[in-house]
């Protein structure tokens, strides 16, 4: 999961960057609503945390924006308390959900979750199940009929990104997307070795990852198609 974290307070940034990694999402800061418009247009993200009052360009009209260039990624706008009315604004000009600022890390970090789920197809569980596998998306710890199996951050964001689109082919340049940053670009090759070592561990469990070629991969579970 990647996500645009939108904020000019570089205190209450750092403290969300670190939130962000911890869930294992790759983040991009920007500080200005100009920096934030730019890579809307550039890059591909799962959500955005969009601060409202920003320098440049305002955080309603970087919401705006986006919208009016069809896009429905998950928004999370971050208001001041008392602030009802930027609330409504940021609701209605297309935010999925908003924080009050000050909040708890772990109320953000639950909020993504569920706007990311919701983004995927509206299951409320917080579990992602095929097969015999199923990934935790609170604990972020991945089993193989109930029993835990040992993945690097990296690899459980792969299957991750997967398991979202589950049935459905995902390209090779969304799952790049997906586990990069500003700061920590992957190359496309490290993707086919991600791939590969999760075959390993996925195959003898009958969820198989196939190459569908010139589009990307999919996973399925023999047991059956993902529902
Ligand atoms: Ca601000």
């Amino acid at each position: 999961m990647r996500i645009l974290l939108t904020e000019d307070d570089p205190a209450l940034a750092d403290l969300l960057l670190r939130a962000c990694r911890q869930e294992g999402y790759s983040v991009d800061w920007v500080s200005d609503g100009v920096a934030a418009d730019l890579a809307l247009s550039s890059e591909t993200y799962d959500a955005l945390v969009l601060d409202l009052g920003l320098p440049r360009m305002d955080g309603l009209d970087v919401l705006k924006r986006l919208r009016k260039r069809g896009s429905h990624l998950p928004v999370m706008i971050l208001t001041a308390r008392e602030a009802i009315a930027d609330r409504v604004a940021g609701l209605d000009s297309g935010a999925d959900d908003y924080l009050s600022k000050p909040f708890a890390l772990a109320e953000l970090q639950a909020r993504l979750r569920a706007l990311v789920r919701r983004h995927h197809g509206g299951a409320a569980s917080a579990s992602l199940e095929l097969g015999k596998l199923r990934y935790d998306t609170v604990s972020r710890q991945v089993f193989l009929d109930d029993e835990e199996i040992e993945l690097s951050s990296r690899e459980r964001e792969v299957l991750s990104s997967l398991l979202h689109k589950a049935g459905k082919v995902i390209s090779k340049q969304a799952l790049t997307s997906a586990i990069s940053s500003w700061d920590a670009t992957v190359g496309s090759n490290a993707i086919e070795v991600y791939i590969h070592r999760l075959r390993k561990k996925l195959e003898p469990a009958g969820i198989t990852i196939r190459t569908v070629r010139g589009l990307g991969y999919l996973i399925e579970s023999s047991d059956g198609p993902a529902d």
